[in-house]
């Protein structure tokens, strides 16, 4: 067992009763970089300099036995679409290349507060548009598990650097399941809160109604300590709600007797697996051996969501990314006439053909003669979506479906078809359309031995009936003591 191996919480444990120095730590992670990471690619931009700096002045703080904080010294990645003060934050893109933030998001603050070390920024689809990573502009991410398969996406980075213990934990950003899927696909547990219960700020926003970081970490222990550094009401962002602090480690129970799961029956077949298909089955069964009650529930609009996803999305992000326009920051096009060339050049040159489709789609949703047809309708079908969910929370704690209807795929499978590439999205974008909370957690693999996700929905801010379920799940099944054989 090597330091690299263990958890987020096992590390800071170790940390603080001096059993290891932050620099062993930092030694033992950044080794482990080095050696994987010209395979895996799941970093773009490492802080070694500053880290190791970090590192010293927190164990001379621990040295005298002040207080480093929750994660004192504990190692932690960050995906490049959350912006970090001094350093490089890309969003993946051309465009955002050399972009260099003076201000920290918020959730970046809260995690240094509480002695965090950040090891470097996680590679993702460009702008957070994709599934499976392959949209980034600067290279590749791998899925450990099968470095011919992709790790899922947007947040492909992050899911493979935990995977690959590369990192104790790292963040994502979750639009329509880019914290969830790729949690999914590289065997991790993936958690995207409530709309509103965390910070914003410093999100380079893609659908800002839709938008939400998350934590990604090797178990769901893990999970309720990143959510409980993270989460919580903050003046720079008016979307965020005004929660009352809460420790979600106290959810942790391992007791689900008398709680009620629901079983959305029609709505998974919607292209899943036999493999998946199998893990879920066998997983609410479970749930059901462990004195849960099923219940079997209908959501009939569920299946319109990947539809009206993609309209209001894309309306949202053709409208966040219209300041890209070569003027303020980011990319300029170095040849141009006048102004209207210098925009559509510096767009043009800038921006990668997942982007560019976006923004075509968003801004054709949203112009005078469409608007009604589709971008207003798409609000409306998002209106019975979330009442639908509302009315099933009446009577469940819970409600269990695949991650994703496959496991992960091989490179260039999907992406000459966006619209089967957006077809993985068809089991977590209701979750963002709603605002609702959701974790992905392991729970099995298929012939080829990809992990495989089931996800875990609550009402809005019930994240302790996520947490309650899902420790109970890896309390009483093995999915989560797999690694990759890398
Ligand atoms: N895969 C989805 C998309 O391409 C979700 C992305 C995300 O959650 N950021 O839009």
């Amino acid at each position: 067992m090597e330091l690299y191996n263990l958890s987020l919480n096992q590390i800071a444990k170790k940390i603080k009763s001096k059993e290891v120095t932050i620099k062993e730590v930092l030694d033992s992670v950044y080794k482990r970089i080095e050696a994987l990471d010209e395979t895996l690619g799941a970093y773009i931009t490492l802080t070694k300099d500053n880290a190791y700096k970090k590192a010293e002045y927190l164990q001379e703080k621990l040295d005298k036995n002040e207080d480093i904080g929750i994660l004192g010294g504990v190692p932690i990645a960050i995906k490049d679409n959350i912006c970090t003060k001094d350093v490089k934050t890309t969003c993946a893109s051309k465009m955002l290349e050399n972009f260099v933030p003076i201000y920290n998001a918020t959730v970046i603050e809260r995690l240094e507060e509480q002695g965090a070390i950040i090891l470097g920024k996680t590679n993702m689809d460009e702008f957070a548009m994709g599934s499976s990573t392959e949209t980034s502009y600067f290279k590749k991410t791998k899925n450990p598990y099968d470095i011919t398969r992709v790790p899922g996406g947007s947040s492909g980075g992050s899911a493979t650097c935990v995977s690959a213990d590369m990192a104790y934990a790292s963040l994502g950003s979750d639009t329509g399941g880019s914290i969830r899927q790729p949690a999914s696909y590289c065997g991790v547990v993936g958690l995207k809160p409530t709309y509103g219960l965390v910070s914003r700020y410093g999100l380079i926003a893609f659908a800002s109604s839709l938008d939400q970081i998350g934590p990604f970490t090797k178990n769901v222990e893990d999970s309720a300590i990143m959510l409980n550094i993270i989460a919580g009401n903050d003046k720079m962002d008016s979307t965020c709600a005004n929660t009352k602090k809460e420790d979600y480690t106290k959810f942790l129970v391992n007791d689900v007797k008398g709680k009620v799961v629901g079983v959305p029956t029609n709505f998974l077949n919607e292209g899943v697996s036999d493999d998946v298909k199998k893990a879920y089955d066998e997983a609410i069964l479970t749930f059901e051996k462990l004195g849960a009650k099923i219940k079997n529930i209908n959501l009939e609009y569920a299946k319109y969501s990947l539809a009206t996803y993609y309209i209001i999305a894309t309306a949202e992000a053709s409208s966040n990314l219209g300041r890209y326009d070569g003027i303020r920051y980011g990319y300029r096009a170095k040849d141009f006439s006048d102004l209207n060339d210098l925009y559509t050049k510096s767009r043009t040159q800038g921006f990668g053909d997942e982007v560019k489709r976006r923004i075509m789609l968003g801004t054709y949703v949203l112009s005078a003669g469409y608007y009604d047809a589709y971008y207003k309708r798409a609000q409306q079908v998002r209106t019975l979506i979330i009442e639908e969910f509302k009315n099933a929370f009446k009577s469940c704690d819970v409600i269990a479906i695949p991650t994703a209807p496959s496991t992960a795929f091989k490179f260039n499978e999907k992406s000459k078809n966006p619209i089967e590439m957006y077809l993985e999205d068809i089991y977590t974008v209701p979750v963002n359309m709603a605002g609702l909370p959701a974790i992905s957690i392991p729970a099995g693999f298929d012939k080829n031995n990809m992990p495989i996700g089931l996800e875990l929905i609550a009402d809005a801010f019930r994240e302790d009936k996520i947490f309650n379920f899902a420790y109970t799940f890896e309390k009483n099944t093995n999915f989560n003591k797999v690694k990759p054989n890398i």
